[in-house]
């Protein structure tokens, strides 16, 4: 008999099911749909020997010391500061917009002040900020709204800003000094041998016994246990009784070049070009040194895998609905990004996962990071 069936080796599944093993001694099935672990952070080499994320880049960022703490246990770490480029008006730009990126696009030489200045005679007056559109607008105004975010917001959500929650491009800050790091958070780093032999260390325990391959609904009548921890969509649990969640999705296009390196920025972001939003480079995100490089283009569309939940009210509205049947449902706990639907980086998903086994066993919390960081 197993303590808990654990559906999807994903950080929300693996984290709970390190835990409730080494932490609590509980005996735990892990399993996951995919052939492999790890969810969407996972990554490999492939054929030509680069290390690649198969489900797109991920970067780690935290401001918790205790996330931080708790994944060194299981990885070293190679110190790494995210950087992107944006192509707009035919030059590669800073983004997060700051004061090199308004300087190259006007051909100005204004210094911090003068920046501000700038903005602040361009940003449209908003008395609440209520949508993607009135973050952007607010800070810098209608023109570099439209060059930076307007066409790259359409193309990865095939919304219009003006239809997606706040905290969406409030992801992206603006800055008026010549900070250029994608992100500000005080750790900073990617695991030394990559995601996937860190999951694979998390899960190295004799109480974790793994089924890849294989979705829940195969086994879950058939092996017995005591309760269930659910991380993957939560609508799909639910046979989609109150209808279907929207996800966005994306393809994934991978190119190996017979070159070492291939762009000048790790990321850069296509907001008014071509069908995809991004270009990554992984070499520049690993460190790995090889003579050749992987590239992977993103190209968003409405159906496949689930990665993204979709801000905005009515599908907040559509999940509380979801919400309310889950907390209903003994002996199921839904966690992570497609089980609790919210737009979250992994060091929240660990956070949310180290207070769900706090709730389960009776151990200490850790500081839930509920903001988009
Ligand atoms: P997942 O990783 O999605 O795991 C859920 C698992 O459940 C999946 O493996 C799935 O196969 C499995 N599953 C679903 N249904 C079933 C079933 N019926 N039976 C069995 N198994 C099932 N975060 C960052 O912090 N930094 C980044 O740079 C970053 N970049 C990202 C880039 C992209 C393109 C995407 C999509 C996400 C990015 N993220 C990033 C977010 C990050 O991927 C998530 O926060 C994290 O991976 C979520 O973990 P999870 O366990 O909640 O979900
Ligand atoms: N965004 C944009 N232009 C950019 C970068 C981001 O319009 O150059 C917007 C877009 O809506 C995107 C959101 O900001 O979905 C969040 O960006 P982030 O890079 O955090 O997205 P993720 O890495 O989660 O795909």
């Amino acid at each position: 008999m197993f303590d808990y069936l654990i559906v999807g080796a994903g950080f929300a599944g693996c984290v709970l099911a390190e835990r409730l093993a080494r932490g609590a001694g509980k005996r735990i099935l892990l399993c996951d749909v995919r052939k492999h672990v790890g969810g969407n952070a996972y990554d490999h080499h492939d054929t030509a020997g680069v290390l690649v994320h198969r489900y797109g880049p991920h970067i780690f960022h935290t401001n918790s010391r205790e996330v931080f703490d708790y994944l060194s246990q299981f990885t070293e770490w190679r110190p790494y500061q995210h950087r992107v480029r944006a192509w707009v008006d035919g030059q590669l730009l800073p983004i997060p917009i700051n004061l090199d990126t308004i300087n190259a696009l006007y051909g100005l030489s204004l210094n911090a002040l003068e920046v501000e200045g700038f903005l602040a005679s361009r940003a449209e007056r908003r008395e609440r900020i209520r949508t993607s559109e009135d973050v952007i607008l607010s800070k810098v105004g209608r023109e570099l709204y439209e060059k930076f975010f307007r066409n790259y917001t359409r193309k990865q959500w095939g919304l219009d800003p003006s239809e997606l929650d706040a905290s969406v491009t409030a992801r992206v800050p603006v800055r008026t000094n010549r900070d250029d790091r994608y992100f500000s958070d005080t750790y900073q780093a990617m695991p030394l041998h990559g995601f996937t032999r860190m999951f694979e260390r998390m899960l190295d325990h004799p109480g974790i016994k793994i089924l890849l391959n294989t979705d829940y609904r195969e086994i879950r009548h058939v092996i017995p246990h005591r309760e269930m921890i659910y991380t993957g969509p939560i609508d799909a649990y639910f046979d989609h009784r109150f209808g279907k969640l929207p996800y966005r999705s994306l393809e994934f296009k991978f190119e190996t070049k017979d070159q070492e390196v291939y762009q000048a920025a790790p990321v850069i972001n296509y907001p008014n070009e071509y069908s995809y939003t991004r270009v990554t480079e992984f070499k520049h995100l690993t460190g790995q040194v090889h003579p050749r490089t992987t590239i992977v283009y993103e190209f968003p569309k409405g159906d496949g895998d689930p990665y993204y939940p979709v801000p905005r009210p009515e599908n907040a509205a559509l999940y509380r609905k979801y919400e309310e049947l889950a907390r209903e449902t003994a002996g199921v706990h839904f966690a992570g990004r497609l089980g609790t639907y919210r737009y979250y980086n992994m060091d929240q998903v660990v956070a949310q996962a180290l207070t769900l086994y706090a709730r389960l066993t009776g151990a200490p919390g850790v500081r839930a990071l509920t903001e988009a960081a």
